[in-house]
């Protein structure tokens, strides 16, 4: 007799997955509200077909070799620097992305922490809550303007251009940063001019990172980096917590090398380093970029959507990082 493919859950995803996912697989969810071991999941992925895993997994060569049925790894985020690629395209299993569906998501995430950290609109917020306000003051919690400032986006692509196009609402000017320069047709669209990694910190008064993590990325910026940044600029990262070096980054704003920050991601989240916690010009939160109701739904259906299609279409799955393993 055939049996439906096995398929583990590595933590509970909004209905759009499960419930979709329930008519083709037998699944086995994890359903403490908490991240699998890694023995937990070595345990369990033997008999597995399929596995859909978090950010928070670190599925390594370890894990994957242990999963030596396994036809799809499907991951529930657009980054996927927690999964070694490269040893499931050795073992041609296919891994997927959440692509598209949380750009947007993103960039409101994003824009938001920019405004609150120019503004200071947290320290504004705790001033309310703390009863300090007495009535209208001059010089009481001065900002920041965002218009009209230059904004520098490192890593011009889904995420980096809805940035930018928030960006334009606020009449900022938009230079970026990539890997090589971009058509003059996606320039002119975007109203942004190139620079080189260095103008554009020089430039920049907002620097908005955009950048998967990679060996290429990690630390993109470090003590160097945040020294070329003007003092009155701020610094804000969605993308992921290794691509800023933390520990420089307290250095320069502890000596006011920079403005501020605002942090979504962590070098090793959950850890936070504890001199961020007691600067008001650093707004933190926890790596909620992609957390709306509507995105979450959409990323769960697309998980579903790719491990239908590696498992019983037995198809590419429609979002695969590793399509080398076709070829
Ligand atoms: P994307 O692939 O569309 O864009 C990334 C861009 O970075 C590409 O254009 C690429 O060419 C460029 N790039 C890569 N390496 C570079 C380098 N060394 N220097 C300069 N540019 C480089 O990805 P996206 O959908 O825009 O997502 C970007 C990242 O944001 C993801 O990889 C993920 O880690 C992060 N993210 C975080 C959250 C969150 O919850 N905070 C949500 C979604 C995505």
């Amino acid at each position: 007799m055939k049996h439906n493919p096995r398929v583990l859950l590595t933590r509970l995803l909004p209905s759009a997955a499960t419930v979709l996912l329930e008519k083709y697989v037998v699944l086995e969810i994890n359903t403490e509200n908490r991240v699998m071991t890694k023995k937990e999941v070595l345990k369990k992925i033997g008999d597995k077909d399929g596995l859909i895993c978090l950010l928070t997994d670190t599925i390594d060569a370890g894990i994957i070799e242990a999963g030596e049925n396994l036809k799809i790894i499907a991951n529930y985020a657009v980054g996927y620097d927690n999964i070694d690629v490269i040893e499931a395209t050795k073992r041609k299993i296919p891994v997927t992305n959440t692509p598209g569906v949380l750009t947007e998501t993103t960039a409101d995430l994003t824009f938001a922490l920019l405004l609150s950290v120019a503004r200071r609109i947290v320290e504004a917020d705790g001033f309310v809550r703390d009863d300090k306000f007495k009535g209208w003051e001059p010089t009481l919690l001065l900002g920041s303007d965002v218009h009209e400032k230059t904004i520098g986006i490192i890593g011009f692509g889904r995420i980096g251009r809805a940035v930018a196009r928030r960006a334009r609402g606020f009449n900022m000017r938009i230079i970026y940063y990539e890997l090589k320069r971009l058509s003059l047709e996606v320039e002119k669209a975007h109203c942004a001019e190139y620079r080189d990694l260095d103008d554009l910190l020089r430039e920049a008064d907002f620097i908005s990172l955009h950048v998967p993590l990679t060996e290429s990325t990690y630390h993109l910026i470090g003590e160097r980096e945040l020294l070329l940044m003007k003092k009155t600029a701020y610094v804000i990262n969605t993308s992921r917590g290794p691509i800023l070096d933390e520990k420089a980054l307290v250095r320069a704003l502890r000596t006011k090398e920079i403005a501020g920050c605002a942090l979504d991601v962590f070098e090793r989240e959950p850890e936070v380093e504890g001199a961020l916690l007691t600067m008001p010009n650093a707004i933190l939160v926890p790596h909620i970029g992609s957390a709306s109701i509507e995105s979450r739904m959409k990323m769960a259906k697309m998980v579903a959507e790719n491990v239908i299609a590696a498992l019983i279409k037995k198809t590419r799955p429609p979002n695969i990082v590793n399509p080398a393993i076709y070829e």
